[in-house]
């Protein structure tokens, strides 16, 4: 068996990016581990969700623990950086924010969780981080460099396939039940090409445990939010399945899992 890390910049994109395939990989028997980059300190709160000396990283922290349980995660680590807040925000400057780290420094600590899980397949974020978040692109950058650093061999871009979310659209537009507070995304610059994506992982056997997961983001997912006001058929068709670039040339299209191959000649 295999050791799959998930890095992410903030807590509920495990859920939402990559989700499907760490439970379906704690399912196969292979150990998942979550990195997470900031505690997402500046994420909306509404009045009344935090208690009196709680802050919104710590509540974050515990919906990520929350989650990771219910996707199969053994090891949530945080590297501790905060909050780079949406581009252009003056949070982006603040020099603990994750977009202000040392770049050498940030991806020698992922690296070294790497080394010390031994990792065969890691995944991160395409180019542009999915939608251009600061934290997101940091990702990318960090996250390539502590593959390199640690010689992980297989590592994936999660990303999300901008043809398929037209089709979704489309389907949540017509979609009774959906709530209109739909989320203001540019689609020409959202995600990757249909393409470029080289892995799709159907996920559809476990996504009512994704729902969960994203769920348990309560501060920042609610149940009257865009994402679960969706009919179940709608949210199953948006979130059946989770899309990767992989990046180390061993596939070009129509792979359908991260593992595939991914353990041979391995020493474990
Ligand atoms: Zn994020």
């Amino acid at each position: 068996m295999g050791t799959y890390v998930a890095f992410h910049a903030h807590p509920d994109d495990e859920a939402i990016a990559t989700g499907g395939t760490m439970l379906l990989a704690s399912k196969a028997g292979h150990r998942v581990v979550l990195v997470v980059a900031t505690r997402g300190e500046c994420g909306e709160v509404a009045d009344g969700v935090l208690v009196s000396g709680e802050t919104l990283g710590q509540r974050r922290e515990e919906e990520t623990r929350a989650a990771a349980a219910l996707l199969g995660v053994s090891r949530v680590e945080f590297l501790g950086y905060r909050d780079s807040g949406m581009d252009g925000e003056p949070t982006n400057d603040d020099p603990s924010s994750f977009w202000q780290a040392d770049f050498e420094e940030a991806s020698e600590r992922f690296a070294a969780i790497l080394r010390d899980e031994s990792a065969d397949v890691v995944s991160l974020y395409d180019e542009h981080g999915g939608y251009g978040h600061p934290d997101h692109v940091q990702v990318h950058r960090v996250g390539h460099r502590g593959a390199e650093l640690a010689g992980t061999r297989r590592v994936y871009e999660a990303t999300m396939n901008r043809d398929r979310l037209r089709a979704i659209r489309e389907a949540v537009e017509d979609d009774a039940n959906a709530i209109t507070d739909e989320p203001e995304i540019d689609e020409d610059a959202f995600g990757s090409p249909e393409a470029l994506i080289t892995t799709t992982v159907d996920v559809s056997s476990v996504v009512v445990a994704k729902r969960d997961a994203m769920a348990a983001h309560a501060s920042q997912i609610g149940e009257d939010s865009f994402f679960l006001q969706m009919s179940p058929e709608v949210f199953a068709m948006a979130f059946a399945e989770e899309w990767f670039i992989r990046t180390d040339g061993g596939r070009n299209h129509g792979e359908k899992w991260i593992f595939d191959g991914a353990l041979e000649g391995a020493a474990s």
